[in-house]
């Protein structure tokens, strides 16, 4: 009797724990059902120059800058590497509190001077799109100093080598800006630089065949707002900082969800 008893106990027990069990399954999958149709979105910040240059939008002054980089640190905002920012995208890594790429076009020796010590102060990561064919000109990084940015944990990746307009372009010389900047890169620091950003944020149907053909896994392009894992990884929007906007219009734009 009290066996038979036990049994039955045994058998509701399970029973139960397997509904529970279920239930949690379904919870989980609809809680990432959710999650991916909303998509993560994540704001990258797309700066140029930092230095003194009254009136110029792409100079941003370095004392701007700082406070910017103090407004990050002082409300928990988290500068990820890119390849963080790739991870938290594709859902593969949880993300963490406030999470924003910065990134850097063009190649100015003032973001080594300037903008990286200001940077290792809060322990930043950054991005520098780098056009190959800039460097070691006048105003522009050596590359020494871009092994310095390497260094000091910044990603590099390829804004081509002389930042033309690619739609201007046959398909042959786009695929050489666009390949030989992301080789060169790569032999000199010996890693993959397989995202891009598209000088003036131009692009057409040939660019992306060619970003695609050749593996590249995310492009930015100056389209406003939040990148989001809804927009296509070779369309990616960015926040352009225009030096001659109120500090209050950065903080709306890197606080505010646009990219839906
Ligand atoms: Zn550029």
């Amino acid at each position: 009797m009290n066996l038979c008893k036990n049994k039955k106990v045994r058998a509701a027990l399970l029973f139960a724990w397997l509904l529970l069990a279920s239930y949690a399954a379904t919870a989980g999958a609809l809680a990432s059902a959710e999650e991916a149709k909303h998509g993560v979105a994540i704001p990258v910040l797309n700066y140029h120059s930092i230095g003194v240059a009254p009136g110029n939008t792409y100079v941003l002054h370095p004392d701007t800058f700082a406070r910017q980089m103090d407004y990050l640190a002082a409300h928990h905002f988290t500068p990820l590497t890119l390849d963080e920012f790739a991870s938290v995208l594709e859902h593969k890594m949880p993300s963490p509190a406030h999470p924003v790429l910065l990134t850097f076009d063009d190649g100015y020796a003032n973001n080594a001077e300037v903008a990286l010590p200001i940077l290792q102060k809060h322990k930043f990561p950054a991005t520098l799109y780098l056009s190959t064919g800039l460097v070691n000109t006048p105003g522009y990084l050596t590359w020494p100093q871009i092994h310095e940015l390497s260094a000091a944990g910044w990603d590099i990746a390829s804004h081509t080598v002389t930042h033309p307009h690619l739609p201007k372009l046959s398909k042959k010389a786009q695929r050489v800006e666009i390949l030989a900047a992301r080789d060169k890169i790569e032999q000199e620091l010996g890693k993959p630089a397989d995202t891009f950003a598209y000088p003036y944020g131009d692009y057409n149907r040939t660019t992306l065949r060619l970003l695609r053909k050749a593996k590249f896994r995310y492009a930015f392009t100056i389209l406003e707002g939040w990148a989001s894992s809804d927009q296509p990884p070779l369309q990616l929007h960015r926040i352009v900082v225009d030096s001659q906007k109120p500090f209050e219009d950065w903080v709306q734009q890197l606080t505010e969800d646009t990219s839906k």
